[in-house]
């Protein structure tokens, strides 16, 4: 069993900690959140005092922080040159593609193997430990990483060179955003035309227009397998961090001069569901409501002001794309 140093452990980062110390593993916890680490201590977890406690006799150094920003400090302050060169590096974050290959670059230069890790999956996912990882990073480096990564998820699967873990998971909720959107406005045009949620939902999940957000997935309460709409849309995966996914996208796409008009148009609606409009803290397939007008903004929520090509009101529905304005955008 290995010495493991796992630091952020929040919300992911929290479940995956235990089931490393649930498999026998030596787990040295950081957080800056005494609360967090009291949760760790009684799920099995050592304290580490700091960041810099937690990794100085590492084998293994796992991080699970909310952005970029974060990933940098801490690897940069607390990771390399700190942690024995002999450890193996593996932040499953979701950050920006250019931060990640940075960090894998520098911890290569001082002599470590890192991978970036992030992962599919929610709260539950983590806890349960069915995690889908998607890793980047050289051969030796993914072979290293894999045995640990396993213990937290159901899959681990080697996406290319360094930065292609965080390319895989933001194209893969690039495209989820969208289709989320697409589903939710099908199922609202459906009904208003008439038909029966669950008869349209028995019939395209068996036609052309099948996809995850509809079939797995379903926007609309009591059709399809259980799922946040059962439950006011609580739980499941925050409108919060889908636009956060969103942003890193467009961030991407913009970097690589690559036209995503489906994925802008997605980051757009959810800027005003969550940011707006206050349905951040709702799952993502809450966005119905908005699509629907059936949304009650919470008090202190700023519906003014929609994102430029946006119309306010009702169905709030953008500028057709044959607009001439939109293509001049
Ligand atoms: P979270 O905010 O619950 O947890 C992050 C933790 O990092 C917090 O406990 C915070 O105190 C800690 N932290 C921040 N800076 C730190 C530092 N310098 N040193 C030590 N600890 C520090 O976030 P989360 O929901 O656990 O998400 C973590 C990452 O996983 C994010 O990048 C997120 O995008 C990604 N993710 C989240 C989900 C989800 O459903 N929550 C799903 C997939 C991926």
């Amino acid at each position: 069993m290995a010495r493991i140093a796992f630091i952020g452990l929040g919300n992911m980062g929290g479940g995956m900690a235990a089931n490393l110390a649930k498999a026998g593993h030596d787990v040295r916890a950081f957080d800056l959140s005494a609360e967090a680490l009291d949760r760790a201590k009684e799920r099995g977890c050592l304290v580490a005092g700091s960041a810099a406690e937690a990794v100085a006799e590492a084998e293994a150094v796992v991080t699970m922080l909310p952005a970029g920003k974060h990933v940098r400090d801490v690897y940069e302050s607390s990771v390399i040159g700190t942690a024995p060169s002999s450890a193996i590096l593996m932040d499953c974050s979701t950050i920006d593609v250019a931060t990640a290959r940075e960090e894998i670059e520098k911890a290569r230069a001082a002599g470590y193997l890192m991978v970036d890790a992030p992962v599919s999956g929610g709260i539950a996912a983590a806890e349960g430990g069915t995690l889908t990882f998607m890793v980047g990073g050289t051969d030796e480096a993914f072979a290293r990483a894999e045995p640990f990564l396993s213990v937290m998820g159901k899959a681990v699967i080697h996406a290319g060179s360094p930065g292609s873990g965080q390319a895989a998971k933001i194209c893969n909720n690039m495209l989820l955003g969208a289709s989320m959107v697409a589903t939710c406005e099908t199922f609202v045009l459906a009904q208003k035309l008439g038909l029966d949620p669950q008869t349209f939902f028995d019939i395209a999940s068996k036609a052309s227009g099948q996809c995850w957000s509809m079939t797995s997935y379903c926007p609309v309460p009591g059709v399809g397998p259980e799922t946040p709409a059962d439950r006011n849309y609580e739980g499941g995966f925050a409108a919060a961090l889908m636009l956060k996914d969103l942003r890193l996208a467009m961030e991407a796409a913009q970097s690589v001069d690559a036209y995503t008009p489906m994925g802008a148009h997605a980051e757009e609606l959810y800027t005003r569901f969550a940011d707006r409009l206050g349905g951040a803290g709702k799952d993502f397939s809450g966005i119905i409501k908005m699509i629907d007008d059936s949304w009650k903004a919470p008090e202190g929520s700023n519906p003014a002001a929609p994102p430029p090509g946006m119309k306010i009101g009702y169905s709030n529905q953008m500028d057709t794309p044959g607009d001439p304005g939109d293509l001049d955008d």
